[in-house]
């Protein structure tokens, strides 16, 4: 028996957006932030943010290669959003503050912990 072969998925991918559900590492929200929502969320160097708006537990791994005819740009309703890797399912929601924030900028936050069906 083979062991299953390490190191290929680093950087640890530990941390979802609870906006878009992208995928990264704690340094990867802390160092760049989040690649699609940081306008809006400044996760950057902010980690009170990434707390509050970057959940630890998820479901699924969806790798997106970055098409917009693909389900997970409609499913998350982001036309330019990256490639990368997106989570199914989310445990968590936005803050209502944050939540508010959003929509004052037409914004339109959709759960993704699984209570919203479209
Ligand atoms: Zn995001």
């Amino acid at each position: 028996m083979s062991a299953v072969k390490r190191g290929r998925t680093a950087p640890k991918l530990n941390r979802v957006c609870l906006l878009c559900g992208i995928v990264q590492s704690l340094s990867q929200f802390r160092n760049e932030g989040c690649p699609n929502c940081e306008s809006v969320l400044h996760f950057q160097d902010n980690d009170d943010v990434i707390r509050e708006c970057a959940s630890p537990t998820f479901e699924g791994l969806v790798a997106v290669r970055g098409s917009s005819e693909s389900w997970v740009a409609k499913w998350l309703r982001i036309e330019n959003f990256v490639p990368g890797f997106y989570a199914v399912r989310v445990s968590g929601k936005l803050p209502d503050d944050i939540k508010n924030d959003l929509y004052a900028q037409g914004i339109e936050y959709r759960p993704r912990d699984g209570s919203v069906q479209d």
